[in-house]
């Protein structure tokens, strides 16, 4: 019983994803979706459970199978967009598959469950900026959030003027995005990461997705808290945070509140165990 109960977070995520999975297996009739959300909810598990026995690599290896197999098992041998502009594609034509259902599922109704731990865990982008040396930033964050308004924006209006001005075969330039899409991305967050000596400054400022993900993890159900009777306010938790949240608050409006992506390495950090 008690094994079980250290273990109920794993085995949450397995059966959340695993409820997915048959559902839209079973309502779509195609089971490409039994296997792809088994897969990512196995992928989820396996990293949590790794956590719960205290792997240093947990969160990695998470995002190393689910990143991997989105870049190149769905991007590039599926031909799958599943950027920004692929969701408003098939917004777009009515289709409700591929990216809208990974948007709906993991960027924008998953965050009210589990807030923007896509960010932490799955996103391709993040598997490599991770990797550079900034892990927590080392300088002050900049007020430069508003670009992630205008590369939506930007990304919408690309995709609305194919519509409108009829291109012919809108998927082959789809394809064609995504790669140089993914390229761009990289290439900004690993130029943005050594000017701003901090890994994730692309997901602060650039990062489009966040414009859903952010609203939606506001009203996130799993978050981190502070437990007050046992904090001694050593700011060893902050200090750690690559988001710079300020955890040690428990509102909802706490500073860049939306802006953690559940890495727990403030929880790790914490010599006082009151996260
Ligand atoms: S903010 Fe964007 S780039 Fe960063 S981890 Fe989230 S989805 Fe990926
Ligand atoms: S260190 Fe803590 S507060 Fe910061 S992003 Fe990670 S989980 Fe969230
Ligand atoms: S590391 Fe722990 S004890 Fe120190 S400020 Fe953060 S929550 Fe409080």
């Amino acid at each position: 019983m008690k094994t079980l109960k250290k273990y109920i977070m794993p085995i949450t995520m397995l059966l959340i994803f695993e409820a997915v999975a048959i559902t839209l297996w079973l309502t779509l009739g195609n089971i490409f979706y039994l296997f792809n959300f088994t897969y990512i909810g196995f992928s989820i598990s396996l990293g949590i459970f790794l956590f719960i026995r205290n792997n240093r690599y947990a969160r990695r290896v998470t995002q190393l199978l689910v990143g991997l197999y989105m870049l190149v098992y769905l991007g590039f041998i599926c031909n799958e967009n599943m950027q920004i502009e692929g969701f408003w594609y098939y917004l777009f034509t009515g289709v409700f598959e591929a990216a809208t259902i990974h948007y709906a599922v993991a960027k924008i109704f998953g965050p009210l469950i589990f807030g923007r731990g896509w960010c932490g865990y799955a996103c391709w982008t993040a598997m490599v900026l991770d990797f550079l040396p900034y892990r927590t930033p080392q300088k002050p964050r900049k007020k430069l959030g508003w670009i992630k308004y205008v590369t939506f924006a930007v990304s919408l209006i690309f995709v609305a003027a194919l519509f409108l001005a009829k291109v012919g075969n809108i998927e082959r330039i789809m394809f064609w995005a995504f790669i140089i899409g993914n390229i761009l991305y990289y290439a900004v967050g690993i130029i943005l990461a050594f000017a701003f000596k901090d890994n994730r400054a692309f997901c602060k400022y650039i990062c489009p997705v966040t414009v859903f993900m952010k609203p939606m993890s506001y009203f996130s159900l799993f978050r981190v808290k502070c437990d007050k009777e046992k904090c001694i306010s050593c700011g060893k938790c902050r200090k750690v945070c690559p988001m710079n949240v300020d955890m040690t608050d428990n509102s909802r409006r706490r500073e860049n509140g939306t802006e953690c992506i559940m890495c727990l390495e403030c929880k790790k950090a914490c010599p006082k165990k009151a996260l």
